[in-house]
């Protein structure tokens, strides 16, 4: 397994950065995710152009043209023979004696890349059985559409999850609104059969795959609507789900104990998620 850091590809083993590096730090560092279908990177220009908008809102350099980084990225596929998986790129600001203030702009951005291979099989078993969420306090800072690597909160909420026998946290607003899940956007279905997923503010992160369902819903016909909903909206819907890169669409069934509908995965859901992957080819890039 080869990882690329700082202008080369390394063995993962060796694959290190400085301990001074911002990301470690300061988690002065952004990241992105690109879900890999097929042997291709899907929605690859999506999650490029999020990636140049949250280097810009932090004011982080970027490494490289973009036309460097995607063959870098490709590259990362073909090596670890990536079928189906991910691709993860970090950026930090750099490494620097640690000082809160960012340094020159001598410093170079650090930048690291690796592959992971994961089963599609485990995922679409785990999608057609669908997947219990708890809900939590969202404690997380007012800047969420940044994808920074400040991951503690959904670190905590994803374990807290686990711990509960569920695959999901959903996080809930102070004023008693789910915002997203620790590492995917909350939707539900309602009696009426729309689609409703929050606006991407500050609040949450904008997710690609997000917007994907948003073409795909309009193309079959589908109503959304994006707006926040509460945990008591969420328990009185026809059907949940949760999108992702790496997840696609996976119907939620259950809710702090609670089933969603009928407790099993909804037809839209399921329809949604055939649809995405169906479609994965004609979004990507080799
Ligand atoms: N919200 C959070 C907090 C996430 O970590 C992710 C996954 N990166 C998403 C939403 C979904 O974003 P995307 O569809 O771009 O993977």
């Amino acid at each position: 397994r080869l990882a690329y850091v700082n202008g080369s590809f390394v063995p993962h083993a060796h694959a290190v950065i400085h301990i001074e590096d911002r990301g470690n730090q300061f988690s002065d560092a952004v990241y992105e995710v690109w879900g890999v279908i097929d042997g291709e990177l899907t929605d690859f220009d999506g999650h490029l152009k999020r990636l140049d908008r949250s280097l810009s809102e932090l004011r982080i350099r970027r490494p490289m043209t973009d036309k460097a980084l995607a063959s870098i990225l490709f590259r990362m596929v073909e090596v670890n023979r990536i079928r189906n998986g991910l691709i993860y790129l970090q950026i930090s600001r750099g490494t620097a004696r640690r000082d809160h203030v960012f340094p020159t702009d001598t410093v170079p951005p650090s930048i690291m890349i690796t592959a992971k291979s994961m089963s599609p099989e485990k995922a679409e078993a785990r999608a057609q059985k669908g997947i219990a969420v708890i809900t939590q306090k969202d404690i997380r800072w007012g800047r969420r559409d940044i994808k920074t690597v400040s991951l503690l909160p959904n670190a905590l909420a994803k374990q807290a999850a686990k711990e509960a026998g569920a695959a999901e946290c959903w996080m809930i607003d102070p004023d008693g609104f789910i915002t997203e899940g620790s590492a995917a956007n909350a939707w539900i279905v309602t009696k009426d059969g729309v689609l409703v997923t929050r606006p991407a503010t500050n609040d949450i992160l904008n997710g690609i795959t997000r917007r994907i369902i948003f073409d795909l819903a309009s193309r079959e016909g589908l109503t959304f609507e994006e707006r926040a909903f509460t945990r008591d909206e969420a328990l009185a819907a026809r059907e949940a789900f949760i999108t992702s890169a790496t997840s696609f669409l996976t119907p939620v069934v259950e809710i702090d104990g609670n089933p969603v509908g009928n407790g099993h995965p909804g037809s839209l859901s399921l329809q949604l998620r055939k649809s995405y992957v169906a479609t994965a080819k004609e979004r990507s890039r080799k």
